[in-house]
């Protein structure tokens, strides 16, 4: 029995070239000649105003609250279907995440929710592309428009994806990408931010090293650098930047690749969601995805169990996803809800991810849908479904 990990962290070939090549650039410290393409290739890409590498989609997300100057008491609205770092990164600032309930087919924030979540304390808006599935980003934004407040885009996931044409993270105010190594487009550790408002640029700059005007120094802009306001070194070495450059290169293909994989899942998995044993991931016709995830929702949390043990004695390693931050145990010490999350804890307590990474072949797909649907018990009966 062949075993299926969940991920594998997937290398195009020239990462390693590129990185000996950054050693002999002579610089390894942030903002060479490596982290410049990826800017550059970001703001081409997503057509944001500027784009930041980070060290992570966690620290975007933190620049993301200095840009806003985050307050103490300031309310963010923001799914508890979510990472930590979409609330944590608020959190530290003082803010106040308010957790609002999701769609059911998509599982990304329900737009038609938020408006009843804000109050005179509400700061910003924090949609969460989940699966690289765009979220409602039309509403989002004439609702933001209208009560004054800021998008800050998590699209950790959404890197190649877009809404309408648009790619995700380029709509909102402010974007943030991960590139940590279970995401389509690596480095290990890493992420970017994308600002979309001009008014932004030169703060974001600032923040970035650690609150000096740094990057203006080095572009010959000022004849010495000094402290501005606070910040911190959101910034990623060079070693970092070049391995990125290799995987930026090839995002095209990459994401390519991963929709063939994903495709493959979804007609494979059609019979059993026809059979009422499963549902399949649901994506609204205006959303271009990434293939990011494929999961799967099945009936209750002890069917989960049931099939995820079923999973691992195949050799298979899936996995649920989010503990609903609500439900954790910082969530509401930091946090508070705004109505019912019905949909959050049962969509949460429902869902397997399956493994999906480049190199996967047909067989090992087949070998993980026969075994995620070869037989379910309800009512204490066993259905045999091929
Ligand atoms: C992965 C992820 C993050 C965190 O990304 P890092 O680069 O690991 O900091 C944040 N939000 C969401 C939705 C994510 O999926």
């Amino acid at each position: 029995m062949k075993k299926i990990p969940f991920n594998q962290p997937h290398m195009g070939g020239k990462e390693l070239f590129y990185i000996a090549q950054a050693h002999i650039n002579g610089k390894l410290a942030g903002d060479g000649p490596y982290t410049k393409r990826c800017h550059t290739w970001l703001e081409t890409t997503t057509r944001c105003d500027k784009a930041l590498l980070t060290h992570s989609c966690t620290a975007a997300l933190e620049m993301a609250a200095l840009l806003l100057d985050i307050q103490p008491g300031d309310e963010i609205i923001m799914p508890s279907y979510t990472f930590v770092s979409t609330a944590n990164a608020f959190a530290l600032r003082g803010g106040i995440p308010v957790f609002v309930d999701i769609r059911e087919d998509t599982l990304n924030l329900d737009e038609r929710l938020i408006e009843a979540a804000i109050t005179p304390r509400t700061r910003a808006i924090v949609p969460v592309h989940y699966a690289g599935v765009a979220c409602e980003m039309d509403t989002i934004m004439e609702i933001a428009q209208r009560h004054n407040l800021k998008v800050v885009e998590d699209a950790a996931q959404g890197v190649m994806a877009t809404y309408k044409g648009r790619a995700l993270g380029s709509i909102g105010d402010l974007g943030t990408y991960s590139f940590h190594e279970t995401k389509n487009v690596i480095s290990g550790e890493g992420g970017a931010l994308l600002v979309n408002r001009p008014e932004y640029a030169e703060a974001a700059e600032i923040i970035r090293e650690k609150g000096t005007n740094r990057s203006q120094f080095y572009r010959g802009q000022v004849d010495k650098y000094t402290w501005q306001s606070i910040g911190s070194s959101f910034l990623p070495g060079e070693l970092i930047a070049a391995f990125l450059w290799a995987q930026l290169e090839e995002a095209e293909q990459i994401t390519k690749t991963r929709l063939e994989n994903w495709s493959r899942y979804h007609a494979m998995l059609e019979p059993f969601e026809a059979k009422g044993m499963l549902r399949r991931p649901i994506v609204p016709e205006h959303c271009q995805h990434n293939a990011h995830m494929y999961y799967v929702l099945v009936e209750s949390l002890n069917e989960r169990q049931r099939i995820l043990e079923r999973l691992r004695q195949n050799g298979i390693d899936a996995v649920f996803h989010y503990v609903p931050l609500h439900s954790s145990p910082a969530g509401l010490r930091y946090g508070r809800t705004h109505g019912s999350l019905a949909v959050t804890e049962s969509q949460a307590n429902r869902l397997i991810r399956l493994p999906l990474w480049l190199g996967m072949t047909e067989a090992d797909q087949q070998q993980v849908t026969r075994a995620c649907a070869a037989f379910q018990i309800r009512e204490g009966n066993f259905v045999e479904a091929v």
